[in-house]
């Protein structure tokens, strides 16, 4: 039986929906305060909206992750409201597509602005509250595509969430001192709002290639998160969880 977060605070970037979104009603299922952080209004007060109906304290801040002063902004907004930071869930990102013949020095500078310096910018902002915390905890999203695979047409998204992985190792052994764990999950394909415009054979395709049969679901990422959150979870740091229904596994299907 895990400690539940009870009175903690998890900052989410990233959940105005998606994967993000699935993190935030798990953590408030947990007992957490939850602070709701993108830069889509009218999705982060929905979100806030249906967290707040399920009966847990939620903050919405619209907020850059890209952007040094707005990640300042979203941690002191969010240490007003609750008092602190106990978990950061760095999550935000984004996946477009391109090939390298197309691919454009703004798609690389955007991918690697959002997705890696989003993220470091995220957790320095974060360090006070979450070394005064004394058990502060950091989860990355990252991606099987990058550490573990590669994806035509998403080169660049591949190495911002290898990158991410380098950052996890560095930031975890420096933090070690503060009490502060540092870790990723590595989602493989998760069933958000963007499989809804897919056509059913991609669907399928996708389905057939994981063992489970199954894409995952953003509360099979969050349920991992969680227990990297946990108090169980303290002497964990630096490492990843692959969640993805056992896609990486396979060798050949020969
Ligand atoms: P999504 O549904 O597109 O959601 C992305 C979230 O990130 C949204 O809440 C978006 O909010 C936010 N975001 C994007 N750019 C931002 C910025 N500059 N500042 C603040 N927030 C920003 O994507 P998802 O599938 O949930 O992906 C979430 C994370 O999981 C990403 O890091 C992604 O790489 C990773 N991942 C996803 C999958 C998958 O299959 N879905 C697989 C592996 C890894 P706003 O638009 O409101 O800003």
């Amino acid at each position: 039986m895990f400690t539940p977060l009870t009175g903690r605070t998890a900052l989410i970037t990233g959940a105005t929906k998606g994967i993000g979104r699935g993190l935030a009603r798990v953590f408030l299922e947990a007992g957490a305060h939850v602070a709701v952080v993108g830069r889509d209004e009218a999705a982060g007060a929905a979100t806030v909206d249906e967290l707040r109906r399920a009966g847990g304290e939620a903050l919405q801040v619209v907020a850059d992750v890209s952007v040094a002063a707005d990640v300042e902004r979203m941690v002191a907004e969010t240490v007003r409201r609750f008092g602190g930071i106990d978990v950061l869930c760095a999550n935000a990102g984004i996946f477009p597509s391109a090939r390298l013949p197309e691919m454009t020095e703004s798609d690389i500078d955007e991918i690697f602005a959002v997705n890696v310096k989003g993220t470091m910018l995220a957790v320095r902002a974060c360090l006070t509250p979450l070394a005064a915390s004394g058990r502060g905890r950091v989860i990355v999203t990252s991606s099987i595509t990058g550490p573990i695979t590669g994806v035509g047409g998403w080169s660049h998204y591949g190495a911002t969430k290898a990158a991410q992985l380098g950052f996890v190792r560095g930031a975890a052994v420096e933090l070690a001192g503060q009490g502060i764990t540092v870790n990723a999950v590595l989602p493989g394909n998760i069933d958000t709002e963007d499989w809804d415009q897919a056509p059913p054979e991609r669907r399928q395709a996708m389905e057939a290639s994981i063992p489970q049969g199954r894409l995952g679901t953003v509360a099979d990422i969050a349920h991992a998160a969680l227990f990297l959150a946990s108090e169980e979870a303290g002497y964990i740091t630096g490492q990843t969880i692959i969640v993805d229904g056992g896609q990486v596994l396979v060798e050949s299907s020969a």
